[in-house]
This record gives structure tokens, sequence and C-alpha cells, in this order.
């Protein structure tokens, strides 16, 4: 959420230097910044892992990683020239306590070479597992460093459940202030989610129809076309809920359901979104049966290809009962949305990858037009598609040209790529470019992460209780299970997808 402001001398270090989201994410993030003028020249960048590399050697992984991921597209070799000199490597096993001196005399490096102080960005690009570690070795180096020059980026997931979440939390607590701590939830740095506040808060049309009187119900849904592949490892002890619901998808309902902030600053926004989640309808077992739905794909066909199930995926569990579809359907209890469902899907091997955030508003009061005008006659929606069309739409009601008096439902649409020609930075660009600037706003705050734990943790409860002795209910290329559309059809409604192209 940055408008351009100077960063300071800075000092960013990669755990997990040698991963895959550091290939694929951090570093051609980091790149794309440099290009477009945000980087300080008094900037390094240090990667670690265990894997013996020279600093020469990572610098050449690394280019090879921005020629495939970056949004840039192959880097220009006078570009990546400058750039390179930016990136070291540092061996070092995140359990051995001398890695955190040693990072501690290249950072004094740094700053005795920039004659001047540097913040330092610790990343932990790593399995869960080490972020307690990591923390810990981190903040015992900077035992006299003051608090506003060291910040620490955990990533997803943050927590398995409520209680390591609240676990995390406090060891974070004990170590460091709010302040210095970024939960990244990366669907919060995607342009589209970030016009959700653009929208809703500078628009003085929207807010007398942002609640109960007009909206009926909201949809939000992230669809995959991908299956697990090659992370069941980790899938598997996770699930839909876990790894989409519980984070991404309650994150866009905040954004859709807060209260106008009373300004733009880290902490009235975070505080107006934790509101929603403190709002939340709380489930009981009896409504986890009615409300919330869960499925597992099979086998199918993918654009002429055929695709395994997910008991058939590489080193997958043959009788795994872990959901890859989980369709939620919650209520907001407060006067702004009280009897608005909103109903949240996601899920794994869909038809087609998409994230589409839906208002259905309600009715006309009366239709005064006769019925064989209105045959293609539709309540109005707000379509907000995040991804991979990036556009507002508005559907109303509109008269065909013609002699005759014929409705039907046109679009008016606010399209991202039509209107502007800058290209869009990628969600990690925005987020790391707020670590830098100190920009907590588009961060989890701890207490937002354990509401949400604490909110789906009944439905975790349930269904592990419950192994589904339903899966496969689902095969590839589908919309998800049968119980998913019995969910929404029951209040009347399906789901709403966005045609390909936008077009109807
Ligand atoms: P990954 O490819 O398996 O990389 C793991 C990294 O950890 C490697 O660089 C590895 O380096 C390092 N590592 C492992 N043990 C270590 C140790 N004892 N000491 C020092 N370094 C060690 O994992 P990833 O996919 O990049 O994911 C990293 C984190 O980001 C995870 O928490 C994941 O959930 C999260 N995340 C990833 C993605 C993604 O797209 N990949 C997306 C969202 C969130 P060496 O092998 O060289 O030691």
């Amino acid at each position: 959420m940055s408008t351009k402001t100077t960063i300071p001398p800075t000092v960013f270090v990669i755990f997990g230097g040698t991963g895959d989201l550091n290939a694929r994410k951090l570093t051609p993030a980091l790149y794309n910044l440099f290009l477009d003028g945000w980087l300080p020249a008094q900037f390094a960048i240090i990667g670690t892992g265990r894997s013996k590399l020279t600093d020469e050697e990572f610098r050449t992984n690394l280019l090879a990683d921005v020629n495939q991921f970056s949004r840039s597209g192959k880097a220009k070799k006078e570009a990546w020239d400058k750039f390179a000199p930016h990136i070291n490597y540092q061996v070092a096993d995140v359990k051995a306590p001398e890695a955190y001196e040693e990072f501690g005399q290249r950072i004094a490096g740094f700053e005795k070479e920039w004659n001047a102080p540097a913040n330092v960005i610790y990343y932990l690009a790593v399995a869960p597992e080490f972020f307690p570690i990591i923390a810990t070795g981190v903040a015992k180096s900077h035992a006299g460093t003051d608090p506003a020059r060291v910040r620490i980026v955990i990533e997803k997931p943050f927590g398995h459940d409520l209680e390591s979440a609240r676990a995390l939390n406090q060891l974070l607590a004990e170590h460091y202030e709010e302040r210095q701590i970024y939960r990244i939830d990366h669907y919060l740095g995607k342009e589209t989610v970030q016009n959700i506040m653009a929208f809703r808060f500078a628009n003085a049309i929207m807010e007398p129809l942002w609640n109960r009187n007009t909206i009926e119900h909201v949809q939000i849904s992230v669809t995959e076309q991908l299956g697990v592949g090659e992370r069941t490892g980790y899938y598997d002890g996770s699930g839909a809920l876990r790894d989409m619901i519980q984070n991404h998808l309650l994150q866009l309902l905040c954004l859709v359901a807060m209260e106008p902030p009373v300004n733009f600053t880290a902490d009235e926004v975070r505080n107006r979104k934790v509101d929603v989640l403190r709002a939340m309808r709380r489930f009981t077992p009896e409504m986890v049966r009615e409300s919330a739905v869960r499925g597992q794909y099979g086998p199918g066909w993918i654009e002429g290809k055929q695709v395994p199930g997910y008991r058939e995926e590489k080193d997958a569990n043959p009788t795994s009962s872990t959901e890859t579809f989980a369709a939620v359907k919650f209520f907001v209890d407060n006067w702004r949305w009280q009897g608005v469902p909103f109903y949240l899907r996601t899920g794994k091997r869909l038809h087609r990858s998409a994230s589409i955030i839906t208002i259905q508003f309600k009715d006309v009061p009366h239709v005064i037009f006769p019925a064989e005008t209105v045959e293609g006659w539709r309540k109005n929606r707000l379509v907000i598609s995040i991804q991979p069309e990036m556009s507002i739409r508005l559907q109303v009601q509109a008269k065909r040209p013609g002699l005759d008096m014929m409705l039907n439902t046109v679009d008016m649409v606010f399209d991202y790529q039509g209107t502007y020609t800058n290209e869009t930075p990628e969600a990690y660009e925005t987020l790391l470019l707020d670590t830098m600037l100190g920009d907590q706003t588009l961060f989890m705050r701890g207490d937002q992460v354990e509401e949400a734990w604490d909110l789906v943790m009944p439905i975790l409860t349930s269904w592990q209780n419950r192994p589904s002795l339903s899966f496969p209910n689902y095969s590839a290329d589908s919309w998800g299970p049968e119980v998913a559309e019995a969910l929404v059809a029951r209040d009347g409604f399906h789901w709403f997808t966005l045609p390909l192209n936008g077009k109807k």
C-alpha cells in the first residue's frame, strides 16, 4: 500500500534462500522492485540454506529463476549486472546458534560499508517447524538493536490450529513487538483485493447499498484447476479448510464485510477486520453438519489430459480423508449483515481456476414489465474478479435495442487491462515493499489469525472426528461435489461462475 517513499538502508535476509518460494516469488519480486526504482542503493540480500553455494553460484541460480518466473520476462543483462552484486549467500543451518552470529557479522559489515545503520528484515521462507527456532535465534542476535530496525516476516501457514497459532503468537510476543511481526497472507497483496477497499470506501454510492437491506447474499469462490501434484506430504496434513478458508477466503470476507475504518492506517484497518471475525457466528456441531461440506477429487480428464485422483497422487495416502474441497455458509452477526449468508468455497482440480467475489443484490420490489419481456431477468450482481481476470462488473438490466421491449442483463465493466496500461505488480512485490517501508496494513495481526482459527476449529474438529465415507466425491474438471450445490440450492441460490473472457 505504498506511495513512493524512500526506503532506508536495508538488509533482507531470506531463510530458505535455496527454496521454491524464493525462486518463484521472492527474488523475482525483489528484482522487479529494483527495476522499478524502489530499492535504495544501500540494499543487500542475504540468502541462506544448508546447501553449499558461493555467492556467484547462488546468483546464477537466481538469474535462472528470474528468467523463468519474473513478470517482466527474462532479465536484461545490464539490469541484472547491476542487481546481482546486492545478492549474497550464506551457508547456515537454522538450528546452529552460530548461524545468527554470522548474520550479525555480515550485517555489521554492510553497515560499516554504508556508514549507516541498516533496517534488517528476516523472511522465514522455510517449513513452519523452523519458525520458533529462527524467531528466537534472530531475537537473541539483536538483543541490543532498536526494535524499529528489525522485522520478521512469517510465511503461511501460521499455526496448524488455534492452539499452535496461539503458541506461535506467544513465542513471537516474548521476543518482538507486534509492529515488528509481518504475517503474510499473499492474497492481501493482490491488486484487485486492495481495490476492494478503494471501491467500497472511496465511492459514496456504495455505502448506502452495502448492507442487509439491499444485499441478498455474498459468495467468495476460489477455485483451482491444479491438483496437489507433488505436495501431498504438506497437503495431507492440511486440507482445503486450513489451507485456503482459514486465511485467504476469510480475509476476503473481512474486506467485504468490514465497517469503514477511521483512517487508512494499519491498526485502524486491522481493527475493523478483526471486528468482522469476532462478529461471525460460531458453529455448533449441528451447524457444522448443516453449513459446512467437503469433497475430495477423484480421477478425471482436464483439457484432454487424464489426471489422477487425490488418493493416487505421488506419495499420497490411498485412504486419505483429507478434503481437497470445502464450502461453508457463514453469518456475520451484526447490524449491517444480520441474516445475509456468506458462502465460501474453494477446491482443487475444479473446472477452472478463478477467484471471484459475488455480491448478489435483492430483486426489485415489483416487476412492472410483462412476463414475455423479462426472460433474461437477473437480480443485480456486483462481481469482483480477482484472478485470472482482474475486473469489477456490475450486472444490470437493460433494454435490448429494437422496436419491441425486451430486457436482458448487461455488464458495466471496470477492466484493469482496458483501463490501465501500466503492468500490475505481483502480490509479493507489494508485500515485500511494505515490509521495507514498515507498513503493516496488508499483514495479519496476531489477534486476526487467532479469531480466524477459533472460527473454523469446530468444523476441523468435527471433520477430523467423522472421516467422510463418500470420498472421493467429485471428479476432476467438475465444480465440486453435489453436496456443495445442495448447500446453496437449499437457500434458493446457485454458485456463480464468471463466463470465460467475461462474455455472456
Ligand atoms: P522448500 O522449497 O522445501 O524450501 C525449504 C527451504 O528451507 C530450502 O531453502 C532449504 O534449504 C531450507 N532449509 C530446510 N532445512 C533447513 C535448515 N535446517 N537450515 C537452514 N535451511 C533449511 O519450501 P518452500 O516451498 O520454499 O516453502 C517455504 C515456506 O513458504 C513454507 O512455510 C511454505 O508453507 C511457505 N509457502 C510456500 C509457497 C510456495 O509457493 N512455495 C507458497 C506459500 C507459502 P537447504 O535445502 O539448502 O537447506
